[in-house]
């Protein structure tokens, strides 16, 4: 782990909750048969895909739920580019409306290959949900069809997404500042809500 701060919110709690909301009716109105399978990809996405299902509750889905639990990024925070299956898909997904959650749509590789596992399985119709889409690393052509966010090109922590592990529990999502220098790495530790953290 590298020396880091944790200071600039890109997300606050509030403003997911209202986007992830907003995300679900979007995703309910474009789904009429509430019989939808939902993966979910571990271990990411899964702050808000428990949101996003209580939200699809509220609009009227009635999912089942699995999830793939996969790996592209070892350790650290640039992808390897190669897609290790830690869990499958194990939910009977054939002839089934799928849609795949996962937290960061970055250079694609992983949203492309669980949406080509889940049409292996014989789904009916995959889609694609994904809270933070950052356009700029893209190197398979994938575009997520429901979105909560664009993301500009940082490493991002929070709401389920995690620097070696930490991080995950923050109920907002923050951009890692990488530095040289020996500030505690920890310096999350004093800004406990958005409003505490300094501008
Ligand atoms: P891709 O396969 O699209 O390159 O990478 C997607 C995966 O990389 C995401 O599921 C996520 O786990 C991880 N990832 C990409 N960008 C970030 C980031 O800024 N922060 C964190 N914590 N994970 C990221
Ligand atoms: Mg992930």
């Amino acid at each position: 782990m590298r020396p880091h701060h944790i200071e600039r919110v890109l997300f606050p709690e509030d403003v997911i909750a209202r986007r992830v909301e907003e995300l679900a009716a979007e995703i309910a109105r474009a789904t009429p048969d509430p019989d939808l399978c939902v993966i979910g990809i571990l271990r990411g996405s899964f702050v808000f895909l428990a949101d996003l299902i209580r939200c699809s509750h509220r609009h009227g889905l009635r999912p089942r739920l699995d999830f793939m639990l996969l790996h592209s990024y070892g350790g650290g925070t640039v992808s390897s580019g190669e897609i290790r299956v830690l869990r499958d898909i194990d939910l009977d997904v054939r002839g089934r409306d799928t849609l795949i959650v996962d937290d960061i749509l970055d250079t694609g590789r992983t949203l492309a290959f669980a949406a080509a596992r889940a049409r292996e399985r014989g789904a009916a119709r995959v889609r694609t949900c994904v809270l933070l889409d950052k356009p700029a690393r893209r190197a398979v052509p994938i575009t997520a069809d429901f979105v909560a966010f664009p993301c500009p090109d940082e490493f991002v922590v929070g709401y389920g997404l995690d620097y070696d592990s930490l991080y995950r529990d923050l109920p907002w999502i923050a951009a890692v500042t990488f530095t040289d220098d020996t500030r505690d790495s920890t310096a999350i530790a004093a800004a406990r809500s958005p409003s505490e953290v300094p501008p």
